[in-house]
């Protein structure tokens, strides 16, 4: 099977693409390179090609026989859609009906979309079930909706099958320490709160505390990469058999608070870290836990690095060995 993953230099995306040559898929890397890194793809074919080029896309499919589609490339900050939503619709909605419709034109009719939780916005209920509400509260989530429906309708119409992965919040790194998680500008919580310990911020900002939570800041439920990662072979394997469309929360169905991680990146790495109590960060739900019932059940997704001490740990171990991220931007 010769797999396309767009934005496999991305972090979601490198980490798929290892378990994908691991399992033995003949795996092709297509990224533009503006956020991913090279340095971050393990192996198989590399193209560098934007979604929004047509024509360079377009090659990609007719030189090469691809047999599946696993889709990463997006922009995918939450605070930066709100401010500039005119670039999140063109890279995540119509580079991407650019990528499907280049499916068609080559006949290629499986594809597993990397969605994620902000389609679902302020929760109508916790654990959040697949079926719960969808009214995402920016616009990268309503973006990743969009295409959603986009591939549904497709389906109906063309006979596209997919799976959509609605990630919570990925977290760690891959267990060898190989590749991890570098963004520039980094915004997640758990690596400013590694790049704090490894002194290249006076403090953490904690954003919020006033949230109606066990101790007043926003609850989250972390999932390892590679328990994320493996979810995507699943998914293929799915496809794969002839499996229809589907769609499957993915977490661990347990939350942390903002402190609690703080705490949990203390105890792995030894060092007291210096906070700062700041207010809510615009559009952040409270809480946001996932119920994955669906996909263990149905996909048989067992994840491997549950524990918010391993998930931390291997984060804390990519970061300490590589505390400037990936060598080349
Ligand atoms: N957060 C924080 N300080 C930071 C970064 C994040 O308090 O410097 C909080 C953020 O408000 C959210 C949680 O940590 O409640 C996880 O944020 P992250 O950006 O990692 O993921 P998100 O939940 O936005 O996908």
């Amino acid at each position: 099977m010769r797999i396309l993953v767009t934005g496999g230099a991305g972090y979601i995306g490198s980490h798929t693409v290892i378990e994908l040559l691991e399992m033995g898929y003949d795996v092709i890397t297509l990224d533009n390179l503006q956020k991913g890194h090279r340095e971050a793809i393990s192996g198989g074919e590399f193209v560098k090609v934007d979604l929004l080029n047509k024509n360079e896309l377009e090659d990609v499919f007719k030189n090469s026989k691809i047999d599946a589609v696993v889709h990463f490339a997006a922009d995918s900050l939450v605070g930066e859609s709100v401010e500039n939503p005119s670039k999140y619709f063109k890279s995540n909605m119509i580079a991407s009906l650019n990528l499907l419709d280049a499916m068609l034109k080559y006949d290629v009719k499986k594809i597993v979309f990397s969605s994620s939780a902000a389609v679902y916005g302020e929760p109508d209920r916790i654990p959040i079930q697949e079926n719960n509400k969808t009214f995402p509260t920016n616009p990268y989530g309503e973006t990743k909706l969009m295409f959603e429906n986009a591939i549904k309708w497709y389906d109906n119409a063309y006979g596209i099958k997919y799976v959509s992965l609605r990630y919570f919040n990925a977290a760690g790194a891959h267990i060898s320490g190989k590749i991890g998680e570098d963004h520039a500008p980094e915004s997640h919580l758990i690596p400013i709160v590694l790049q704090a310990v490894l002194g290249q911020r006076p403090h953490v900002q904690i954003f919020g505390t006033d949230y109606e939570t066990k101790d007043g800041t926003c609850v989250r439920d972390y999932i390892h990469i590679t328990d994320l990662a493996m979810a995507h072979i699943l998914a293929l394997k799915r496809l794969e058999k002839g499996g229809d469309s589907a769609i499957y929360n993915l977490g661990n169905g347990e939350g942390f608070s903002v402190r609690e991680i703080i705490k949990v990146a203390e105890k792995v790495t030894g060092k007291k870290i210096n906070t700062k109590d700041t207010p809510r960060r615009a559009g952040d739900p409270a809480v946001l836990i996932a119920t994955s019932e669906k996909i263990k059940k149905e996909l048989n997704w067992a994840p491997k690095y549950n524990d918010i001490n391993t998930i931390v740990e291997t984060a804390w171990k990519w970061h300490k060995s590589n505390p400037k991220g990936f060598k080349t931007s």
